[in-house]
């Protein structure tokens, strides 16, 4: 068998269109345009290139977006000053530090300190809360596409195993409620798991989020599954370059499966648009706006 190919440039492109005309509709219908304000400490060049793809994508589906770049020896009592300012600006929706922050500042004061109705990133401990216990909240960028890709391939995910492997609050968690919500059985690995070869051949969804270089195995695929990539490996070249591998052995694994995400050009393109997609939501629920389409998965293809 050889894998159908989840393109994720493809996929997120359709999404942004769904965005693009939300966002127009929005500000036909109520004169408003989302605002996301992104905030970046320090000069890691992979933290600016994310930052930038996501200035640039909210400009381009119409949406207004506030760049703040703080020196990396900021003192963590500026930077949480700096939210506090965004959180009571009426002009900014959606609030995204970029993370890791530097060592000297608590990850978990910075998530903390965004105003919950602000928080794009879905990270606060309510919007987390939320997720797991119901009601309507912001969930975390990355599961959310990746979810919304795997409906794309198989829309009534009920009775199916997923198994996620990692549970970090960035991902693994939040991917393995969303699919609960599915309907899926869920079954979350980590590092302790006994042997998680056999565990992730049970699986009819695989989600990896381990951020180990191809330590799926083809052979740790159950035939026909669905495969999620979300792992990025940065492996340097000896050009003085990098390259990205994902956390699957992509040639190994799409002989196996039955649908499967490549790494570059999957789960993190859809990261992106899905920030977008938290910020028209924002933006609507702070403004108790219920006229306006906000895609919850992907638009069907033209
Ligand atoms: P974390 O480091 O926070 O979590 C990694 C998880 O993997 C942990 O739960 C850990 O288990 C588990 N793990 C580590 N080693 C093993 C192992 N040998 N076997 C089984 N499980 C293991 O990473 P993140 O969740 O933040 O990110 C995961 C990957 O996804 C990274 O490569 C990251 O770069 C990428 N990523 C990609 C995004 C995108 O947009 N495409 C967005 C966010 C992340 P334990 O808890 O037991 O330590």
């Amino acid at each position: 068998m050889t894998a159908t190919i989840i393109d994720g440039k493809e996929a997120s492109a359709r999404l942004k269109d769904g965005i693009a005309k939300a966002v127009a509709d929005l500000k036909a219908k109520h004169g408003l345009v989302p605002g996301l304000a992104t905030v970046l400490i320090g000069d890691d060049p992979a933290s600016q290139v994310y930052v930038a793809s996501k200035q640039k994508t909210a400009h381009a589906l119409g949406m207004n977006s506030v760049q703040h770049d703080l020196p990396g020896a900021t003192p963590e009592a500026e930077l949480l000053d700096l939210i506090r300012r965004l959180n009571a600006d009426p002009k900014i929706n959606g609030i995204l530090v970029q993370l890791p922050p530097p060592k000297h500042i608590d990850p978990f004061k910075v998530i903390t300190a965004i105003a919950v109705a602000k928080d794009v990133d879905g990270l606060h401990p309510e919007s987390a809360g939320r997720l797991m216990a119901g009601g309507d909240s912001l969930v975390s960028c990355t599961p959310m596409g990746c979810v919304m890709m795997i409906k794309d391939v198989r829309p009534d995910l009920t009775g199916l195993h997923a198994v996620v492997v990692g549970r970090s609050n960035l991902v693994g968690k939040p991917v393995a409620h969303l699919l609960l919500n599915e309907n899926c059985t869920v079954t979350i690995a980590h590092s302790r798991t006994k042997d998680l070869a056999a565990v992730c051949r049970t699986a009819d969804i695989l989600v990896a989020a381990v951020g180990r270089r191809e330590m799926v195995r083809g052979d740790w695929i159950k035939p026909g599954a669905i495969v999620i990539d979300v792992g990025i490996n940065r492996v340097p070249t000896a050009e003085g370059k990098s390259k990205l591998y994902g956390d699957v052995n992509f040639a190994e694994a799409v002989e196996v499966a039955g649908a499967i995400t490549p790494v570059p050009g999957g789960v993190g393109l859809m990261t992106v648009a899905c920030l977008m997609v938290n910020t028209l939501k924002a933006t609507c629920l702070q403004n108790g706006i219920t006229d306006v389409e906000i895609p919850t998965r992907l638009p069907p293809r033209a």
